[in-house]
C-alpha cells in the first residue's frame, strides 16, 4: 500500500468542492448521461486523488443524474479516503477480490443510460469491459467535456504552476556546474534529474540534453556522445511537484565559442519567442499567437526549419490542451497556461529552441520562467 502525500496547505485549494458539480453539468450540456474517469490527470483533477493506474479497476462514475461514488479495489480504500476525495461529498467504495467491479458500476447507473464519457486515458482493457457490461451505452471522450475545464486554471493552479517554473528555473540557473566540455549527454543528464528533484519536484518528467549535431533533433533525450567545445546544447527539462502540477522550460547553452552562424540562428530565434511571448493576450487565437513567431523565422530564412508547433498546454499534465498550433482557432482566455518554444533545426548541424511557460492574464501574458533567454556560453 502506498501512502498518499499531499501539499496540505494548498490541498483544499487546488481540488475544490464544486468541481464535480461542475463535470456533472459539462457533462449533462454534452448530452452525456455519465462520466467514468479511471486513474489519472482528470481524476486527480476532479478529486484531488493521485491514483495508480493498477490493472484493478479504481473509477470515479459521476452520473448526471443521481450522486458520484468512486469505486476502488478494498486495498486502496485507505489511500483513498485519506485523499482529498475524502473530503468531498461524495462516497468512496471498495470492491473485493471476488467481485465484478464493472457490474458493480452497471448496477448502480440507471439502465436507461445511453452515452458515457470515458477518460482519454483509460486503459483499452477497461473500456473494452465496460463495453459489455454496459451493452446499450456508447462511449466517447470525457476530455470532450473535461479540457474546456481544465484549460482554464483557477489562481491556485496558477499559483502551483509559476512554484513549478521556479523549480525548474533554478535548476537551469545551476547548469554550469553540470554541462562542459569532455562530459557525455547522459552524465551531464543524470546529474541535471537530481536537481530537478532537490529543487521542489518529485518526479522527473524529461531530461533533453542535445548536444552539437543532436541539438538539431527537437525530442533528442540522451546519448554516450561526449560534448565538444564550441557545442551548442539544448536543454530541456521538466517535472512533477507534489501539488502534480508540471514544469518545462528549454534554454540554450553553448560549451565555448559557438559558431558565428549559430549566434545568427539562435539571435533569430530569441526575436520570434520574445515577440511570442509579448504577443500573449485574451482573444489572439492559438494559430495567431503561432503565426507570430513563424512569421519571423520564415522572413528570416529559415522557415522550413521550424518543425513543430509553438507549443502545448501545461497543468497537471506536462501536455495538454490548448495546442499552440496552425489550425487552433481557439481564442486565448485568461487562466489558460501553455508553452511558448519555438525552435529552428539545421538536420545534422545544429538546433536550438526556447520555452516559457506562459499563463494568459486579463490584459496580457505572464511568464513563469524567468531565467535569461539569451544564449548561455559556459566556460
Ligand atoms: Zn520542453
Ligand atoms: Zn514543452
Amino acid at each position: 500500500m502506498h501512502i498518499q502525500t499531499h501539499a496540505t496547505e494548498s490541498g483544499q485549494d487546488l481540488y475544490p468542492a464544486d468541481r464535480l458539480h461542475t463535470a456533472r453539468e459539462a457533462a449533462a450540456r454534452a448530452g452525456l448521461d455519465a462520466l467514468l474517469i479511471s486513474p489519472g490527470a482528470d481524476l486527480r483533477y476532479l478529486t484531488g486523488y493521485d491514483a495508480k493506474p493498477l490493472e484493478r479497476l479504481t473509477c470515479l462514475v459521476l452520473p448526471v443524474d443521481g450522486y458520484p461514488f468512486l469505486l476502488v479495489p478494498a486495498l486502496e480504500e485507505p489511500a483513498a479516503q485519506a485523499s482529498p476525495a475524502g473530503g468531498l461529498d461524495m462516497e468512496i467504495t471498495g470492491w473485493n477480490e471476488t467481485d465484478d467491479p464493472y457490474a458493480v458500476i452497471a448496477a448502480r447507473l440507471p439502465s436507461s443510460v445511453a452515452r458515457v464519457g470515458v477518460d482519454n486515458h483509460m486503459w483499452a482493457e477497461k473500456t473494452t469491459a465496460f463495453h459489455a457490461a454496459l451493452p446499450g451505452a456508447r462511449q466517447e471522450l470525457a476530455g470532450s467535456v473535461l479540457s474546456g475545464l481544465r484549460m482554464r486554471k483557477t489562481p491556485q493552479e496558477a499559483g502551483a504552476l509559476r512554484r513549478a517554473g521556479e523549480a525548474i528555473d533554478r535548476v537551469h540557473a545551476r547548469m554550469g556546474e553540470w554541462l562542459r566540455a569532455g562530459r557525455t549527454e547522459r552524465e551531464v543528464g543524470r546529474d541535471i534529474a537530481d536537481a530537478i528533484i532537490a529543487e521542489g519536484h518529485v518526479r522527473v518528467d524529461f531530461v533533453i540534453v542535445g548536444s552539437g549535431p543532436n541539438s538539431a533533433s527537437p525530442h533528442h533525450e540522451l546519448s554516450d556522445r561526449v560534448i565538444q567545445p564550441g557545442d551548442p546544447v539544448v536543454v530541456d527539462i521538466g517535472g512533477t511537484t507534489q501539488d502534480g502540477y508540471c514544469s518545462d522550460s528549454t534554454r540554450v547553452y553553448a560549451v565555448g565559442e559557438p559558431p558565428e552562424e549559430f549566434r545568427q540562428l539562435h539571435d533569430v530565434l530569441l526575436h520570434a519567442q520574445i515577440a511570442q511571448t509579448d504577443a500573449v493576450r485574451p482573444g489572439l487565437t492559438a494559430e495567431q499567437l503561432d503565426a507570430v513567431g513563424r512569421d519571423i523565422i520564415a522572413d528570416a530564412g529559415y522557415g522550413e526549419y521550424f518543425i513543430h508547433r509553438t507549443g502545448h498546454g501545461i497543468g497537471l499534465e506536462s501536455h495538454e490542451e490548448p495546442y499552440i498550433v496552425s489550425g487552433n482557432r481557439l481564442p486565448l482566455e485568461p487562466g489558460m497556461a501553455f508553452s511558448v518554444e519555438p525552435g529552428i533545426y539545421l538536420p545534422h548541424r545544429y538546433g536550438a529552441r526556447i520555452e516559457d511557460i506562459v499563463i494568459c492574464t486579463e490584459d496580457g501574458g505572464d511568464r513563469l520562467n524567468r531565467t535569461g533567454r539569451y544564449l548561455v556560453v559556459l566556460p
